[in-house]
């Protein structure tokens, strides 16, 4: 069979508090939290889109308190980022949302019109709670204009699915209640697990050290979630990539795509 194709793109980034991401004293440190998202080119799936980083208008959007917190400091559209392989939005079938948060969910508006709008898959957990936190005026880090696109049609998955033999998804109950998971297998570079936003960064997953403040309910989902993407790891004997680690999205997006 043909291998399929997976280039990660990086989308700019946020300026934020370290803690935020793995918790520590210091206040004042701050980090440049990187925005990605994975186009995978399937032999049999078609082009699958796994995020869409911001929108272009964080700061009339996003609101007062996420601006704060999470300014966007630098910004690359999704858009962009497909022309560099000459791609439209188009040209894309699929989109997954790992979650619906709104540095993930920012670059939806592009796709109005397209294929890929009627064919959105996410949690069925993380869309029941981006809802019900809109409607009750606890947005956190859900903006609802982002992701109440005209015309969007979401398909909700829960548990594990296999797409492919070489494309699996699954919803860990940690950050939101049903962040989608990636396991890709790659002829060059083996297999790969992308935990998105449930594991932020390397050093959050070899130190064992949640995100401070509250983004997390309790620090045992993330402890337990850890317990089971160990285990993910040790059955396909996978690279861990990470929801927002600097150094490791500037390392992948400049390997380009790869087989
Ligand atoms: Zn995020």
């Amino acid at each position: 069979m043909e291998n399929l194709k997976l280039t990660m793109f990086y989308l700019g980034c946020l300026d934020c508090q370290y803690f935020r991401l793995v918790n520590c004293d210091d206040e004042t440190r701050r980090y440049q939290s990187p925005i990605s998202a994975i186009l995978i080119q399937h032999p049999t799936l078609g082009n699958i889109l796994y995020d869409t980083g911001n929108s272009p208008y964080s700061k009339r959007d996003y609101g007062a308190h996420i601006n704060q917190i999470y300014p966007v400091k630098q910004f690359i559209s999704i858009e962009e980022a497909l022309a560099s392989k000459g791609l439209t939005c188009g040209a894309i079938d699929r989109l997954i949302f790992s979650h619906l948060h709104f540095d993930h969910v920012g670059g939806l508006n592009y796709f109005a019109g397209t294929k890929a709008i009627k064919n959105v898959t996410v949690s069925r957990p993380e869309l029941l709670n981006a809802c019900e936190s809109v409607f009750t005026g606890n947005h956190g880090a859900y903006v609802k204009k982002l992701f109440d696109v005209d015309g969007v049609v979401y398909k909700p998955i829960e548990g594990t699915v296999e797409l492919a033999p070489d494309l699996t998804l699954f919803v860990q109950q940690s950050h939101t209640p049903g962040v989608i998971g990636l396991i890709v297998k790659t002829r060059t570079e083996g297999n790969l697990i992308f935990t998105s936003d449930a594991v932020y960064t390397q050093d959050s997953w070899n130190y064992l050290i949640p995100p401070g403040g509250n983004i997390n309910k309790t620090t045992n989902e993330f402890f337990d979630n850890i317990q089971y993407l160990k285990e993910l790891q040790k059955k396909y004997n996978a690279t861990m990539i990470f929801g927002h680690d600097c150094d490791q999205i500037q390392e992948w997006s400049r390997k380009g795509t790869i087989e």
